[in-house]
C-alpha cells in the first residue's frame, strides 16, 4: 500500500489560498477540517491512494463550504409530476394556508384562548365547526398525523380486545406504518377475516365475539387487488357493527373532500361518503389529497370524540399552532368554494392536458432558445402520497438531451443546487414534468438546465 499522509497539506496552508481566504473564518476552517478528515479516512481505508493537488482540494473545500451553508431542509423544484411526493414533503400549502401559519408563528395567538369569555379555550374549536360543516360529522379533532390518529383511536376504543379487519386491507404505508404492528402497539389483537382478494359480510359476522371491540376498515391507499375481488360496502359493515353494539372505525388514508371523478380518477372514496355511511370514527391525513399541512383529522360522534380527547395519548400527539392555522385556512378554501383554484394539489390534479402541453412548450422554448436540445413529450403521472396507485394522469414533460456530460451528471448537478431541481431519467432523456412546476420558476429552471446541460 502506497500512501503518504505527510503529503496532506496543513490546515493553515489551505486557509491561505485565495478562494478560502475570501470566506468567513469559521465556516472555512470547518470545511477544511471535514475535507481533510475524509481524505485521511479514505487513505487509511485504502480507498484513496494519492493526495489531490492543492488546487483540487481547494475546489472541493469551496464546494463543501457552499453546501454546508445551505439549510438542510429547503425548497425544491419538483419536476417529477408527482403532486403528493412523500419524499418532497407531500402537499404544498396554499398561499392562504402558508400566510396563516406564518402569521400565527410570529405572534401570540388565540390557540387556547376564548376571546369572548376572556378565559381558557380549546385548541380544536378553531377547525371543528369547519370540519363538521364540510363533512356532515358531529364532532372532530386533529392530531399530528394520520398514523397518530389511528394509534389513538385503537388505543382508546379497543385496548385489551379484538379488532376485526379484512385480510385484503392489512396495508403497509411507506415509513413502516403497518396495520398489524399498529394494532399490537395499541394493545389490541387483530382478528383477520376473509382472504386477500375476497371478504364477505358473513366473514365479519362469524368473527364477532365476546372480545370484539370494533370493526375496522382500512382504505387500501397504495395498492389494489384486481380481478376476482369482493369487499363489503361500508354501509353494510356499519349496519352490522351497530346491530352488535360495536363502533365502526375507518382509516381512510388520503381523505379527499372532493370527488376525484372531477379529475378522471375513479373509485377514490370521499370523507363525506364515509360520514354518510354512518361510521362512528373516521380518520385521514391533512397533507394528502386534502392539500393541507401534516395532520391527522378525526371525525365522529360527539361521544367518541369526547372519549378520544380525554385519552392520555392525545396530549402526546398534540397538533401545533402553525399546523392548525394552515389547516383552518385550507378548510376555509373548501368552505368558500375556492379550493379548486387555491389548494395546489387540486390545482395540479385539475390542470387540463392541453394547458400542461402549453406550459411544457413555454419551458421548452426557453431552453431551445438558449441552445439546449429539448423537446415536448407526452407522459403519465402518478398522484403519489400512497393515493390512487393504479391510475395515471396524462401530462406533458420537457425532455432534455445534454450536449455536455451524461444524463446522470445532469440529473445530479440539478439535484445538488441550492434550490434543487428534481427530475427523472427515462427513455434516455432527462424529463421535467410540468404538472408540478410553477410557471414563475421557468426562467430559473431554464437558466439552471442551460448551465448544466451545455
Ligand atoms: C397515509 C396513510 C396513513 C398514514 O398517514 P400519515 O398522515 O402519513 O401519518 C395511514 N393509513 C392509511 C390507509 C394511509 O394511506
Amino acid at each position: 500500500m502506497t500512501m503518504d499522509m505527510r503529503k496532506i497539506p496543513k490546515v493553515d496552508e489551505l486557509l491561505r489560498r485565495p478562494g478560502l481566504a475570501a470566506l468567513p473564518a469559521v465556516p472555512a476552517a470547518e470545511a477544511v477540517r471535514q475535507e481533510l478528515d475524509e481524505l485521511r479516512q479514505g487513505m487509511l481505508a485504502g480507498e484513496i491512494q494519492e493526495v489531490p493537488e492543492a488546487e483540487e482540494l481547494e475546489r472541493r473545500i469551496l464546494d463543501r463550504a457552499r453546501r454546508n451553508a445551505m439549510p438542510s431542509l429547503r425548497g425544491v423544484i419538483n419536476g417529477t409530476g408527482v403532486a403528493l411526493h412523500t419524499n418532497l414533503g407531500r402537499a404544498c400549502l396554499s398561499e392562504e394556508a402558508a400566510r396563516a401559519a406564518y402569521d400565527v408563528a410570529r405572534s401570540y395567538s388565540t390557540l387556547e384562548y376564548d376571546v369572548e369569555k376572556g378565559a381558557r379555550g380549546l385548541r380544536y374549536t378553531h377547525v371543528e365547526p369547519l370540519l363538521c360543516r364540510l363533512t356532515g360529522a358531529e364532532a372532530a379533532m386533529v392530531v399530528n398525523n394520520n398514523a397518530a390518529a389511528v394509534l389513538l383511536i385503537l388505543s382508546a376504543l379497543a385496548a385489551g380486545g379484538e379488532v376485526i379487519t379484512s385480510r385484503g386491507e392489512l396495508v403497509e404505508i411507506g415509513g413502516s406504518f403497518r396495520v398489524p404492528d399498529i394494532m399490537e402497539a395499541c394493545g389490541c389483537r387483530l382478528r383477520e377475516v376473509g382472504t386477500t382478494n375476497r371478504t364477505h359480510l358473513s366473514d365479519y359476522e362469524k368473527a364477532i365475539g365476546e372480545e370484539t371491540k370494533a370493526l375496522l376498515k382500512v382504505h387500501t391507499s397504495n395498492f389494489r387487488v384486481v380481478g376476482f375481488t369482493e369487499s363489503v360496502p361500508l354501509a353494510d359493515l356499519t349496519a352490522l357493527a351497530h346491530e352488535r353494539g360495536l363502533p365502526m372505525v375507518e382509516d381512510l388514508g388520503s381523505g379527499s373532500l372532493v370527488d376525484l371523478e372531477t379529475f378522471g380518477i375513479h373509485g377514490e372514496p370521499t370523507v363525506q361518503a364515509s360520514v354518510r355511511a354512518g361510521v362512528d370514527i373516521v380518520s385521514f391525513s391533512g397533507d394528502k389529497l386534502l392539500g393541507g399541512p401534516q395532520a391527522g383529522i378525526i371525525l365522529g360522534s360527539r361521544e367518541w370524540i369526547a372519549k378520544l380527547r380525554r385519552h392520555p395519548l392525545t396530549r402526546a400527539m398534540r397538533v401545533d399552532k402553525m399546523t392548525l392555522a394552515a389547516l383552518e385556512a385550507t378548510l376555509r378554501s373548501y368552505a368558500d368554494g375556492t379550493a379548486m383554484e387555491q389548494v395546489p394539489v387540486l390545482r395540479m390534479l385539475g390542470t387540463e392536458p392541453e394547458q400542461l402541453r402549453g406550459r411544457a412548450e413555454m419551458l421548452c422554448g426557453l431552453l431551445t432558445k438558449a441552445g439546449v436540445r429539448a423537446e415536448v413529450v407526452p407522459e403519465q403521472d402518478q398522484v403519489g402520497g400512497g393515493s390512487v396507485p393504479t391510475q395515471l394522469l396524462p401530462t406533458w414533460a420537457v425532455a432534455v438531451t445534454p450536449t455536455c456530460g451524461t444524463l446522470e451528471s445532469l440529473e445530479r448537478a440539478l439535484r445538488r443546487r441550492e434550490r434543487p431541481i428534481v427530475g427523472r431519467i427515462a427513455h434516455d432523456r432527462y424529463l421535467l414534468d410540468v404538472r408540478t412546476l410553477n410557471q414563475e420558476d421557468f426562467a430559473a429552471i431554464a437558466a439552471a438546465v442551460t448551465e448544466c446541460a451545455l
